[in-house]
């Protein structure tokens, strides 16, 4: 660790106090400070002590760019809703931009990232850098800033930080950049997943009034592709040992917990929504990223995750990390640029 001014100091203790406070708020059972994996015995990557080195040197790194007079922060945590269908107004898009900001007079979206995909001298593995184009999520969100910014916007600008065991300056922004059409094409995939979802839906719907005694349930398919990615598919025993699971209640290990956009954004809570002149209500047809993305890569996890609302009990150490990431950066951000202007 180099010298570092007390600013810096400052900084990593307030953000490293915002790290801290999103874990202990949504951890269970899995303390910040761990070292290694209770069952495995394995080291754990993600823990305080990562997190404290990589905020030093990612202040130390950022700095110059947050602070310089050609960045302005426009935004921070700012909800978004778009309309996805002319025909359909109650069809709304809805997310949140980690970061909005100016830079060297055009308009970008910032992304947090972390990951453990590491390469020698790169940091970073060429399939995780190439995976954000095309991506369905900066697709969406770019179009939504379009929508909200016009001409101005640029890009999205992800902002990756690694996430290893001894290399803790690795931080790339990625940029990406995406022509009109090519957003034009996303609303049109969108509504068409949207509508296979809704066909499904409507199939489930059908089966339990029609012919509840099915043997096996004809909607949301298994894409059997997709059971071992990313650690594993939490419902995999369920597929192993259910051929129709509308007769089963939640395993042990599930709890029933509804996935609500409406609420994961704090859209009633929002002083300001971006891309919509109106109000966005509850009983607004909406749909975000993660629900599209679930149908996509696999219907019958769709169906477990949504129509179900099968939640895995337990911390996901992932997902925490990335969280409370996402809450240091955005104490980083605010402090360097001055704040939202
Ligand atoms: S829900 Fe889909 S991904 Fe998960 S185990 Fe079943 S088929 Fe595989």
């Amino acid at each position: 660790m180099t010298a570092l001014s007390n600013k810096t100091l400052e900084l990593v203790k307030s953000s490293m106090a915002e790290f801290v406070s999103y874990w202990e708020e949504n951890a269970s059972e899995t303390p910040v400070d761990q070292l290694t994996d209770p069952i495995t015995g394995r080291p754990e990557l993600r823990n305080a002590e990562t997190a404290m080195e990589m905020l030093y040197n990612y202040i130390e790194e950022r700095g110059p760019m947050l602070c310089g007079r050609d960045f302005k922060l426009l935004a921070v945590e700012q909800p978004f809703a778009v309309p996805l269908d002319e025909a359909r107004p109650e069809l709304i898009y809805i997310g949140r931009f980690d970061k909005v900001f100016k830079y060297q007079g055009r308009i970008y979206i910032g992304e947090h990232k972390t990951t453990t995909s590491y390469k020698k001298d790169g940091p970073f593995r060429f399939d995780f850098v190439e995976s954000f184009s095309p991506n369905s999520q900066v697709d969406g969100y770019l179009y939504a800033a379009h929508l909200t910014y016009g001409d101005a916007v640029k890009g999205c600008w992800i902002d990756a930080a690694l996430v290893h065991a001894s290399v803790h300056d690795g931080f790339r922004f990625i940029p990406i950049d995406r022509h009109l059409e090519q957003l034009t094409g996303w609303v049109w995939e969108t509504r068409y997943w949207i509508s296979q979802i809704e066909a499904n839906a409507s199939a489930v719907d059908a089966l339990r009034s029609e012919r509840p005694n099915i043997p096996y349930m004809a909607a949301f398919p298994k894409n059997t592709t997709s059971c071992t990615n990313y650690g594993g598919c939490p419902y995999l025993d369920m597929c192993k040992m259910w051929s129709n699971p509308e007769h089963f209640e939640e395993p042990d290990g599930f709890a029933i917990q509804k996935w609500e956009p409406f609420d994961e954004l704090e859209l009633a809570k929002a002083k300001r929504v971006l891309g919509i002149d109106r109000k966005v209500k509850r009983r607004d047809v909406l749909y975000d990223n993660t629900r599209v993305q679930s149908f996509r890569v696999c219907p019958r996890a769709f169906y477990y995750r949504h129509i179900r609302h099968f939640q895995p009990l337990g911390d996901r150490r992932a997902l925490l990390f990335g969280g409370a990431w996402h809450r240091a950066m955005d104490r980083v951000w605010t402090e360097l640029s001055g704040g939202v202007k």
